[in-house]
């Protein structure tokens, strides 16, 4: 059994920040309005998440770790139309047997909450404790029971990098949610959750970014685009600076890179790609998420209308703005 759970591990446990990423998805999806991630060494020896979310039963802690342990799909029927961000009851199985878990939690109507730890898939102790309504998960020591892939994790200011990453497109994706980053004791990011997407653009990028950043508002029936479209002048050398989310989940799809791409056709030089966020709501039936563990990438029952409708909603606001 945990045989299985570290070979699962290794399509949803790439290095830190995929523990960071499943961690933080299962806070938001518990409905946290705080979450505050700490890491030390990159995060290969210590990831630690807080949360102010609804917290868990004492029933179902043990169960979380269980393979395919979910809460969040009841029936068949749920698995189209997915709005929360993990459905398929991997991620903490997966983590714990390639780590050392530790879970803090309380749900808001019980007096006292739940300590686990779980060590390489085994269960080491259970008991009540005194904490605060939440969740808190603390993971050591990652791969330390699977050196093969100890030996493919890279310097600890990579990891570093790749968790900063990974966080502030969640960031950008949720600006309803404050979030922080604490590495090495020192306080990284801090977004300020207040709904606002241009002081989260601010508080992650800078203020050089966020006033070169435009508005972009579109609708049509079948898409709802928000975001910021950045001016030609702050465009960049690379991809990196695009953030596209679908109903909240941070994706990649050329369909989309595409139609950012020919909207600023006309506006930017060859090998110039601009800074873009984009929202996108759309019907959760036309989307197919479920193509890959990791779940970033997407296929669309319609790509054209999809193409369509980013291209409009990038051109309309920079031609609003050149009036
Ligand atoms: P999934 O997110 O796909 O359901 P996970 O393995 O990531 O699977 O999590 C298993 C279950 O543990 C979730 O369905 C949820 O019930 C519970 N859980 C995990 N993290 C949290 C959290 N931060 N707050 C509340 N419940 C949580
Ligand atoms: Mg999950």
């Amino acid at each position: 059994e945990n045989t299985s759970n570290q070979i699962a591990a290794g399509e949803v446990v790439e290095n830190p920040a995929s523990v960071v990423k499943e961690l933080v998805e299962n806070s938001i999806d518990a409905g946290s309005t705080n979450i505050t991630v700490e890491i030390q060494k990159g995060g290969i020896t210590f990831i630690k998440v807080i949360d102010n979310g609804c917290g868990m039963e004492e029933d179902d802690v043990l169960i979380a770790f269980e393979r395919h342990a979910t809460s969040k799909i009841r029936s068949s029927n749920d698995l189209e139309g997915i709005l929360t961000l993990g459905f398929r009851g991997e991620a903490l199985a997966s983590i714990a047997s390639v780590s050392v878990v530790e879970l803090t939690t309380r749900t808001k109507d019980k007096p006292y909450g739940s300590y686990v730890r779980v060590k390489g898939g085994t269960v080491e102790e259970v008991r009540e404790a005194g904490c605060p309504v939440g969740t808190t998960f603390v993971v050591r020591d990652l791969f330390f029971n699977t050196p093969a892939r100890f030996k493919f994790l890279k310097k600890d200011s990579t990891e570093a990098g790749y968790i900063s990453d990974i966080l502030n497109r969640i960031a950008l994706g949720n600006p309803h949610i404050s979030f922080k980053l604490v590495n090495n004791k020192k306080t990284v990011v801090h977004t300020p959750g207040n709904k606002d997407l241009l002081s989260t653009i601010f508080s992650i990028y800078g203020r050089e970014t966020a006033k070169e950043c435009i508005k972009i508002t579109y609708k049509d029936e079948m898409f709802e685009i928000e975001g910021y479209a950045g001016k030609p002048s702050i465009a960049r050398s690379n991809r990196n600076w695009q953030s596209i989310y679908i109903n909240g989940r941070y994706i990649k799809n050329k369909t989309i890179t595409a139609a950012i791409d020919e909207a600023y056709k006309t506006s930017l030089m060859k090998n110039k790609f601009p800074f873009v966020v984009l929202n996108i709501k759309i019907n959760p039936v036309l989307v197919d998420v479920n193509v890959h563990p990791t779940k970033m990438e997407v296929r669309f029952t319609n790509e054209q209308d999809v193409f369509r409708a980013v291209y409009y909603a990038i051109n309309n606001a920079l031609l609003s703005e050149s009036l």
